[in-house]
């Protein structure tokens, strides 16, 4: 990626590299304050192979960070802001990052005082006011400059460093770029060690479809720590030159008014968002007047979206499949095509594989399956990862001999559209976030008055699905569904705690005692239509 960056700032040192509300920042500064945070890095003995892990919202410094990561010769980690103690504590201790850095609001509230202790050596510190003069009341009332003890300024120690290149460090296609954590069925987060041919090979499939569109740039729709964002959006626009519009976190009517800004051409998130922006009240055509190319990924898309979205705003949104594990994309619908509907399910296809993948549908024993059958979705591509950070037997249950099981239920029509069904995995999808219920299941069962539970994911117009917990109480114990709630909230990311507690007297259960997740599963589902 940093050959590409390199090639992007020679060709053209002025264009803007990202836009933050009025901050810009040209190619030139953003390759001098990445050489500037390396320097730092550096001499503070950050070198190859060590982690940097990055807590940050949409900013531009996220973008310092990572290109400043990778000229240390580190793996950048990226850590999803909204993520709490138990969350961050579990993925500190197993990247063990030499160095973090971090919001100045992230750091306060959480950061601060776990990073010691997880052995963290350099700590650096931003504030998301920065690069910027304008503090949309919508994003930005709460905030204030806060800088912290034993930090130091992000761009105060790449400033300082002006005109000083780092040490050149060699790396190589399979060199680890990224670990991305994603969060285990059971319950424990999962590094995908993503290469840096992993994310060269996405970044670039991302360029030759945008490099061919007139417009400005990319609009950043998907957050950056997760790796639609990282790839699908700060990749492809670095790779390609082009301009990244950014905007803090998403937040509709924010988005709108720089969709209207900026004027970008490609953009890409999850289908929730679609949704949150064409249910916003200030919405109009020519928000997306700019746009010449839409995707979505990350989340299953309706097609009565894309085509709600065709009829309003004239744009065809293309659907495409990936995962952590895949860097992002394993199957788009091609630019120049539109994906059909599966008659029988209604289902829209998530398009075909990517240059050079294929993608197979198999049985329980691991057997090819005939089109039009359904089973699961084997990935075997150059974006597959090669492993997971410091779990060889999850490796080796996921990532057989390349090939990535991704858990996914589909199928392949007979013209070879592929087409996601369902998932063999318990996992919910909250807005393209993901929960995994055994996580949720363990913090209830954390709470002194409880005895079982089991979480399951319920249809929610706004989310896709949404996160209810059944919990049966102790004996002569006692607690309200809010007070349950409310232990969750304190413990877990946002997306992560229960909208909804039924306290039952029993939870259902096989013979054999186990808890009958599916079947409340299906009810809440039903309860829910
Ligand atoms: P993540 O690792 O957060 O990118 O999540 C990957 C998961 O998101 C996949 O295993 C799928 O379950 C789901 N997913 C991604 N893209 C789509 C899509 N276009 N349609 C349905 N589910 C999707």
């Amino acid at each position: 990626m940093l050959e590409l960056f390199a090639a992007a700032r020679r060709d053209h040192p002025d264009r803007v590299a990202i836009t933050y509300f009025d901050g810009r920042l040209s190619y030139r500064e953003l390759d001098e304050l990445s050489d500037g945070l390396a320097c730092h890095l550096v001499e503070h003995g950050v070198g190859r192979g060590d982690r940097v892990a990055l807590y940050l919202q949409n900013v531009p410094q996220f973008a310092i960070a990572l290109l400043a990561g990778w000229k240390a010769g580190a793996i950048v980690v990226p850590l999803n802001p909204m993520y709490r103690t138990r969350e961050l504590t579990k993925i500190l201790a197993d990247a063990q990052p030499a160095a973090v850095v971090s919001s100045e609001q992230g750091w306060h509230d959480v950061l601060g005082e776990l990073a010691g202790p997880a052995g963290v050596r350099v700590a650096i510190t931003t504030s998301e006011l920065d690069l910027q003069t304008r503090h949309d009341p919508r994003l930005f009332a709460k905030l204030e400059r806060r800088p912290a003890a034993g930090c130091a300024d992000l761009l105060a120690v790449a400033r300082a460093h002006a005109g000083r290149r780092p040490p050149e460090v060699e790396l190589s296609s399979s060199d680890v770029a990224l670990l991305v954590y994603t969060s285990g069925t059971s319950g424990v987060p999962k590094g995908a060690a993503n290469t840096h041919g992993n994310v060269v090979f996405n970044a670039e499939g991302m360029r030759t479809r945008v490099e061919k569109l007139g417009g400005n740039g990319i609009f950043g729709l998907a957050p950056l720590f997760h790796i639609t964002g990282l790839v699908c959006e700060l990749g492809a626009a670095l790779a390609l030159g082009r301009q990244l519009d950014l905007v803090y976190r998403f937040e509709p009517g924010v988005v709108l008014d720089a969709l209207a800004e900026h004027r970008p051409c490609y953009m890409v998130g999850p289908s929730t968002a679609y949704m949150a922006l064409m249910n916003h009240p200030d919405v109009a055509a020519d928000h997306f007047s700019s746009l010449e190319l839409v995707y979505s990924g990350g989340a299953p898309l309706p097609s009565a979206v894309v085509e709600a979205f065709r009829a309003r705003y004239g744009h065809y949104i293309r659907n495409g499949y990936g995962l952590t594990e895949t860097t992002a994309t394993a199957t788009s619908v091609p630019a120049h095509l539109e994906a059909p509907v599966d008659e029988e399910s209604g289902t829209l296809s998530v398009g075909v594989p990517t240059y050079n993948t294929v993608l197979r549908i198999v049985d329980d024993a691991g057997q090819d399956l005939p089109a039009g059958e359904v089973g699961e979705i084997v990935v075997d591509g150059p974006m597959v990862v090669p492993s997971y950070w410091n779990k060889p037997e999850e490796t080796a249950a996921g990532i057989r001999g390349g090939r990535l099981h991704t858990g996914d239920v589909g199928f392949m029509d007979a013209q070879g559209w592929f087409y996601v069904v369902d998932r063999k995995k318990d996992m919910i999808n909250a807005s393209g976030f993901k929960v995994w219920p055994r996580e949720v299941e363990d913090v209830l069962y954390g709470h002194p008055a409880v005895r079982e539970v089991a979480v399951v994911g319920v249809p929610d117009s706004y989310r896709g699905e949404t996160v209810k917990a059944y919990v049966s109480l102790s004996a002569g114990a006692s607690a309200t569904a809010e007070e349950l709630v409310a232990h969750c909230k304190r413990q877990l990311a946002a997306y992560k705690y229960p909208r909804s507690v039924e306290i039952l007297d029993e939870l259902p259960k096989t013979a054999t005692g186990k808890i009958l997740r599916r079947e409340l599963r299906d009810t809440a589902r039903a309860a829910a239509r």
